[in-house]
């Protein structure tokens, strides 16, 4: 499992499977496939009737004999048969008319088991690969955002996406400390469902809450807090309702998850050897994934541990961008990257 084959891959892909959506880079090419992580079934036979943004769009929409699945939870995978379904048919459309197996690179939570780590790779084969290899999710979020993870210098990513909020410190191409939660954009999303919920009685969908989190979501008091109009189900009557809210509330909505992924970054930094910590006051803290966009994220951050925040360009990008430089600068990269010993 340990093994550190020193691979060589041609055209291979490295994939980031993501709680909230996945993305395919291809060497040689980059990112050429960004959708959400969901099949859409059809339960009297068991077959996908759509995949990632088509099905996506079905979620809370479909007949009683269509169900729209997530197949990953929490970061991990939830359903095995759903997930390698899905994965099979992003590599397929990643590279069309093409026969071969291709290597792929594949991206973990940090800290997950060796038992994990074989189940993605078993799940990589399923769905087509020749060999799979797998790298630390905030190790390839670093590479992504263009740190140097190799240095002897400490390197601090936050990466929150759907389902963890994952916060390590790297150098010299390894994790010193890490932690992940499992508090990230999902739970945001149901917070603003419990809490429209409960104030205003009113049943709203979970694309609904995401649009919302999205439009109105901040962890930190805005310049310009605003009302806007929400459309929901009156859960009195059954009948469709609009209620306004405000920026204000919506940030009270989603206060208690946004500080859970706020001590998840201190308790990290907390456990960061001093030499490491010293470098990070200096080159400051870089956060990747969808919830780095939540608006005020970085200026609370910033407040609540005194360092420098840098949101990372494209930070929804980051995890499979750096995965991807694996492939291209293999003999620089190859040490972030583990695979079965054969
Ligand atoms: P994952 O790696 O788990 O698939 P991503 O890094 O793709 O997750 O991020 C997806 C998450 O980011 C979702 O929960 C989504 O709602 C959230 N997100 C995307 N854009 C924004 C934004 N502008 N503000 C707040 N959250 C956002
Ligand atoms: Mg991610």
């Amino acid at each position: 499992m340990r093994a550190r084959l020193s691979p060589s891959f041609r055209r291979g892909l490295a994939v980031d499977l993501g709680t909230a959506n996945t993305r395919v880079y291809v060497q040689g090419h980059g990112i050429v496939l960004d959708e959400p992580s969901v099949v859409a079934i059809d339960l009297r036979d068991g077959k996908p009737v759509a995949v990632g943004s088509d099905a996506k769009a079905m979620i809370g929409r479909t007949p009683a004999h269509v169900q729209a699945v997530r197949p990953l939870r929490d970061g991990v995978i939830a359903d095995f048969e759903i997930c390698e379904m899905m994965l099979a048919y992003f590599v397929r459309r990643a590279r069309p008319g093409r026969l071969s197996k291709p290597d792929m690179v594949i991206c973990v939570p940090s800290g997950v088991t060796g038992v994990e780590k074989r189940a993605v790779m078993d799940l990589a084969e399923a769905a087509g690969a020749r060999q799979a290899w797998v790298v630390e999710e905030p190790m390839a979020a670093a590479i992504g955002a263009g740190l140097p993870v190799h240095e002897p210098t400490g390197n601090m990513v936050v990466d929150i996406g759907g389902g963890t909020t994952e916060v390590a410190v790297i150098s010299m191409g390894g994790i010193v400390t890490s932690q992940s939660v499992q508090t990230a954009g999902d739970e945001l999303d149901e917070a603003i469902i419990q809490f429209i919920k409960k104030e205003y009685s009113l049943a709203l969908g979970e694309r609904t809450a995401e649009e919302v989190k999205i439009a109105l979501g901040s962890a930190c008091p805005l310049q310009d807090e605003v009302r806007a109009e929400i459309r929901g189900r009156d859960l009195t009557t059954g009948l469709p309702k609009t209620i306004v809210t405000t920026t204000e509330e919506i940030r009270e909505a989603i206060e208690q998850p946004v500080a859970a992924a706020v001590d998840a970054v201190k308790v990290t930094l907390d456990r960061a050897p001093p030499e490491l910590a010293a470098d990070i006051i200096e080159r400051g803290i870089v956060l990747t994934g969808g919830g780095a966009l939540l608006h005020g994220l970085d200026a609370r951050l910033a407040a609540e541990t005194g360092m420098p925040i840098v949101t990372a360009d494209n930070p929804l990008q980051c995890v499979a961008f750096g995965a991807g430089q694996c492939l291209e600068h293999l003999g620089a990269l190859s040490d972030v990257l583990m695979t079965r010993s054969r």
